[in-house]
């Protein structure tokens, strides 16, 4: 059957409401009380303390869907959007949790009711991976499902050990629920035959800095799905960004590139390119615009730089595709549109939204273009296949390219560098800037005392304390 994606939020959320869960809200994007977080990247992130202390959730069973950015930190998406079928910046991840209320073998069937009865997916074009060695899983899965053990498959812990990826949290063995895609216009053993819809994991353990596992007395369950793939499933679709609330986009992208009348400066004429050029602004539109509003600013450190290195990707790309000044501002509307009445804040801040993504494009197109004929120089010269980390360094600095957006470019000319050679250098001039800082602090107090003694020897003096600027000791630094 056909579902939109308004239809699956609402789906989703009966069905689990119906079997006793709470749903809640999805928590912000910018984590609260979570420094070792960057952005939510799952929906569990927010119950975070109910896993190791259980008798403190409000509710047993709770079913939220929750926005998510896997950009920055160790689930980081970034590089794969575009020329991944599956991966955003920005998705919802739909999920259900019990904090102590249902096992294993429950968390098991009512993913399975949801997917092959509320949803009527086939049941031979799904297949099951656990974690190697965890025959208890698979048992509940022929049980459960009446799987065939050709239908399981065992990973190892890379694929089917769930943390959160940061320093400390809860954690567990997981198992995954994918769908064949039954592509013809790829190799039968291709990896893209197959889209991860759902995530089930088991909650057993808490992971301390050290990487050391504890047992939790009370098992919790912790599952999430991504609403954009299970769209694609549903709407027949092979791919994410051709479905229903990303077609709306990019056709709105394609509209405002030809209104703007930007498409006959069009920078870029391989057909596979356009599109994703096109994937990219409308992914990277939709999670700025969602972190802006959510008070997230275009900056040079932390949060604030993954949402720059996002907003000036896509600027690129709109350049690609023949863009000035314009563009991405104009694509805000159809995000909203599309996210509006499930994310508020975009319909609360829509003008602080769009106001910085025009400056943050106004301020970027005006180095862009001088940048990108630096590093086509640099690129036409160069024979080898290695960029100088200098100029890497120099399109930074000067023009404001960020080195994963240089990266990315280099690339498409076989071209590539050494990022840790770049992080090096930035350290470097931090380092610098923080000497002469340091070196002025020293200076200013050097100079505050001789201000001082100047003051008591007035005073002593019986000069009048007339005060005139501080003229003597602060003079004496120009001359040195
Ligand atoms: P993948 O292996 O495909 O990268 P994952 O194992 O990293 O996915 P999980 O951490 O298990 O993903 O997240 C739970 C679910 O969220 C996934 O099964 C998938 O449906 C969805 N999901 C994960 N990452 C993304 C993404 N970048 N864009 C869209 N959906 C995603
Ligand atoms: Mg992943
Ligand atoms: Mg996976
Ligand atoms: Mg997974």
């Amino acid at each position: 059957v056909y579902l939109s994606s308004k239809d699956i939020r609402n789906k989703f959320i009966e069905y689990f409401e119906s079997n006793g869960h709470k749903h809640e809200p999805s928590a912000p994007l910018v984590p609260k009380n979570d420094p070792s977080l960057l952005f939510t990247n799952a929906g569990m992130v927010q119950f975070k303390n109910y896993f190791v202390n259980p008798e403190i959730a409000p509710h047993k069973r709770v079913t939220t869907i929750q926005q998510c950015i896997r950009a920055g930190g160790k689930h980081n998406d970034l590089d794969d959007v575009g020329k991944s079928p599956r991966h955003h910046t920005f998705f919802e991840m739909l999920g259900n949790f019990s904090f102590g209320s249902y096992d294993k073998e429950q968390a098991i069937k009512f993913s399975w009711i949801f997917l092959t009865e509320k949803l009527e997916l086939t049941k031979d074009r799904l297949r099951i991976t656990v974690l190697e060695g965890d025959t208890e899983t698979s048992n509940i899965w022929m049980r459960v499902a009446g799987l065939e053990k050709s239908q399981i498959i065992e990973m190892p812990k890379e694929d089917n050990f769930w943390s959160m990826g940061n320093d400390e949290g809860p954690c567990g063995t997981c198992t995954e629920i994918f769908w064949d895609m039954k592509r013809s216009d790829i190799p039968k053993d291709d990896e893209n035959q197959w889209v991860e819809i759902w995530n089930i994991v088991f909650i057993d353990y808490w992971m301390n800095r050290n990487n050391q596992l504890r047992k939790l007395d009370t098992p919790c369950i912790d599952t999430g799905m991504g609403l954009e793939r299970l769209a694609s499933v549903l709407q027949n679709k092979t791919n994410n960004f051709d479905t229903d609330e990303f077609v709306y986009i990019i056709d709105g992208i394609k509209r405002t590139l030809s209104e703007l009348g930007f498409t006959k400066n069009q920078r870029e004429h391989n057909e596979k390119k356009i599109t994703e050029h096109l994937r990219i602004i409308a992914d990277h539109v939709r999670s700025s615009s969602l972190l802006i509003s959510q008070g997230v600013f275009p900056s040079n450190t932390g949060r604030g730089y993954v949402l720059r290195r996002i907003i000036r990707r896509a600027i690129r790309s709109g350049y690609q595709l023949g863009a000035s000044e314009g563009l991405i501002p104009s694509i805000f509307p159809f995000v909203e549109e599309c996210l509006g009445s499930f994310y508020n804040s975009l319909v609360d801040h829509r003008d602080v939204i769009i106001n910085t993504l025009r400056s943050e494009e106004s301020a970027f197109l005006s180095t862009l273009e001088r940048g990108l004929g630096v590093l086509d120089r640099e690129l036409s010269r160069n024979l080898s296949k290695n960029l100088d980390i200098k100029t890497v360094f120099e399109l930074y600095d000067t023009h404001g390219l960020p080195p994963d957006l240089t990266q990315i470019i280099a690339a498409e000319k076989g071209v590539s560098f050494d990022m840790k050679e770049f992080d090096k250098i930035l350290e470097k001039t931090k380092e610098k800037s923080r000497e002469t800082w340091n070196s002025k602090q020293k200076k200013s107090s050097e100079e505050q005392q001789k201000l001082d003694i100047f003051v008591e020897k007035c005073k002593k003096e019986g000069i009048t304390s007339k005060f005139t600027g501080y003229t003597f000791p602060l003079d004496s630094r120009s001359s040195e």
